[in-house]
């Protein structure tokens, strides 16, 4: 679900969502679309002309995010957007050459200053930390039961802010749609959701995946194995966001067409017809409110109900029970190491340091 968030063109105007999410269990990467019974696929449809003559002042540029490149526009609020969908990335989470992510990282590289670009970070011990801005009663309302979805299903808490360095600020985009935009990942106090006038929890459960640090399901690179992209139906300014990501760990080992972060059938068709399809080229359920078994499955990867260096039973210790550091061996987003004498939890692009051991 994505918009524009151009501030003076925003007040009449619907924007169009264009989602892109991929979670899946996926990587870095969860997806969806907004679809209601009311309004199907309403961020997601047909492009007011306003929008279309907008976009073609667009400046796409390529950068690359986590290894691939990608045509991103700068924003007006100093985020990209990556080619036209929901997600906004800040400029230290791409970078100009595919050389400096690296999908191995070592425990402590940060410290050096290495990992610093395309860094995506997942928030310490399983808590999102939020701030409410300005947002309608309605809208409250719909927020409160994604909330609750992703809290009544996963190890993730949401908690209101008091003194946290590091939150997320959730406000009105302005826009008359059910639409929203979300930031990737804990991004100190610089994150953000902002959320149309007439967003549902369908939208709002798939924003909070991109704060989550989940990306779209359909740029998973093994999305041919399952879906079928046409591109010739898709808006010709958003066909470069169906790239395939090669470098973004999976949450979950398969595909997930149920997704909270996959897209919609007809998610930026220019013609009616649809953009994503089964392989027998059947129309894909439309989103629910609600997340996906395998959501929660690779949610409860990346946020394991032992997250922080707590320990998974009075009296044990991550540091007796994490196996040493291995540059030979693939590591998931959760998982626990310890290298010299430190205990690390995998990030999305990096290692997190714990505690020191004993
Ligand atoms: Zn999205």
């Amino acid at each position: 679900m994505n918009m524009k968030t151009k501030n003076e063109k925003m007040n009449n105007k619907t924007f169009p969502t264009r989602f892109m999410l991929f979670m899946a269990t996926c990587a870095l990467v969860l997806g969806s679309c907004t679809e209601d019974a009311v309004e199907p696929e309403a961020e997601t449809s047909v492009r007011p002309k306003a929008e279309v003559e907008a976009q073609q002042e667009s400046q796409f540029v390529t950068k690359y995010f986590l290894g691939d490149a990608v045509k991103v526009e700068l924003e007006e609020d100093g985020t990209y957007s990556l080619a036209g969908t929901d997600i906004r990335l800040f400029e230290d989470q791409l970078s100009d050459s595919p050389d400096a992510y690296d999908p191995n990282p070592v425990p402590g590289e940060e410290l050096s200053g290495l990992a610093q670009h395309g860094s995506i970070r997942k928030w310490p011990d399983n808590t999102v930390y939020y701030v409410i801005n300005g947002l309608s009663s309605s809208v409250r309302s719909e927020l409160q039961k994604s909330f609750d979805e992703w809290t009544s299903k996963t190890n993730v808490r949401f908690k209101e802010r008091t003194n946290q360095s590091n939150y997320v600020t959730i406000s009105s985009s302005g826009s008359n749609s059910n639409s929203g935009v979300a930031t990737l990942g804990m991004y100190g106090s610089s994150g953000y959701i902002k959320l149309g006038t007439r967003a549902t929890a369908v939208v709002i459960i798939h924003e909070l995946g991109h704060t989550l640090g989940y990306i779209h399901e359909q740029n998973r690179a093994d999305r041919d194995d399952h879906i079928i992209i046409n591109i010739e139906n898709i808006q010709p300014d958003a066909v470069d966001q169906f790239y395939k990501n090669t470098s973004a760990i999976y949450l979950t080992s398969d595909f997930d067409i149920n997704s909270t972060m996959m897209y919609g059938s007809y998610t930026f068709s220019k013609n009616g017809q649809p953009t994503i399809t089964d392989l027998n080229g059947n129309i894909l359920p439309q989103r629910q409110a609600s997340l996906s078994p395998l959501d929660i499955e690779g949610t409860n990867v990346a946020y394991p109900s032992t997250d922080g260096g707590g320990s998974p039973e009075p009296g044990a210790d991550l540091c007796d029970t994490a196996e040493e550091f291995s540059s030979n061996k693939a590591y998931s987003v959760g998982d626990y190491v310890t290298y010299y004498g430190r205990l690390y939890q995998r990030d999305y692009t990096r290692w997190n340091y714990i505690k020191t051991c004993n």
